[in-house]
């Protein structure tokens, strides 16, 4: 994968995000009335440009992947921990947004290092009513150091399982993660997609794993650049940040940095950074067992 593109990938997560953040938990909106620009306010009161858990973790596990070039399940789980208690990899001084499994996973970690009781890192639940979207959401590091498709699939795996362990979440985050390192949807899961022409109104966008990954390919697959893609994509609501941050990761894995909308760049919050977290990850090799 080119450097544009695995740029693309990790920032347009970011932008996405960002995007989406004001209309979290809101309905969908129609065409006419679409939010096309960064925007303040929504559950977290946000400000411009500003971005959730989705990118805090994203930079947690970079970060990790870029300090130990390998993937170090503990050292993960304490980034992640620091990043719940002590806002670290934010933009506040303290988390501010936290998906109800992930909380549970990083809870039940950090009692069992207090207790030293049954200590292991890989905390997902696997009851399937635990499917949320929170390992898709924070996908992009994991493709943009790997150097081929099997490595992408097996960080992938190792990623979720930290937190999210169901079947279906497993299933999600290895579609995912093979089509982002390939860059094209694949036409083996394609019963996994939505029909193009589907009614907008029948896109669902909630916190579900299978709703998230839908509606981000059907963004993607119904528009021929990046700012349509995410504009469409966070505009159906709900869980509208993670929903723009997939088809932020796909659109920008597709079009690359270079197709990324200067506007989109220079107002993300903390982007000097972002940038860097990714051009060092692309340039890190973790090592294979
Ligand atoms: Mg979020």
């Amino acid at each position: 994968m080119d450097i544009d593109k695995k740029l693309g990938l990790f920032l347009g997560s970011a932008i996405g995000d960002a995007l989406g953040a004001p209309l979290e938990f809101q309905k969908a909106r129609e065409p006419e009335d679409y939010l096309t620009r960064y925007s303040t306010g929504g559950p977290h009161n946000v400000s411009l440009g500003e971005w959730t858990d989705d990118t805090s973790m994203t930079l947690a596990l970079a970060s990790s992947l870029i300090e130990k070039k390998e993937f170090d399940a503990d050292d993960i789980m304490k980034k992640f921990y620091q990043w719940f208690k002590e806002g670290k990899f934010c933009t506040r001084s303290k988390c501010f947004d936290i998906g109800n499994t992930v909380y549970d996973a990083l809870s039940s970690y950090s009692e069992s290092i207090k207790t030293n009781k049954l200590h292991q890192p890989y905390r997902g639940r696997i009851t399937e009513n635990t499917s949320g979207n929170g390992a898709l959401m924070r996908m992009a590091p994991v493709v943009v150091v790997s150097k081929d498709r099997d490595e992408a699939i097996r960080l992938a795996l190792q990623q979720t399982l930290l937190t999210h362990g169901s079947q279906l979440c497993v299933q999600y985050s290895v579609m995912f993660a093979e089509e982002l390192f390939l860059g094209k949807a694949i036409p083996k899961y394609s019963t996994y997609k939505l029909p193009d022409n589907i009614r907008r109104e029948d896109v669902m966008s909630g916190g579900f794993v299978k709703e998230t990954y839908e509606a981000a390919w059907w963004a993607f697959s119904t528009t021929n650049n990046f700012e349509d893609c995410v504009i469409k994509a966070v505009n159906r609501g709900h869980d509208a940040d993670t929903t723009g941050a997939l088809a932020g990761m796909i659109a920008g894995r597709f079009y690359g940095l270079s197709g990324i909308p200067d506007y989109f760049k220079n107002n993300l919050m903390m982007y000097d950074e972002i940038y860097e977290y990714a051009l060092k990850l692309s340039d890190t090799n973790v090592k294979t067992f």
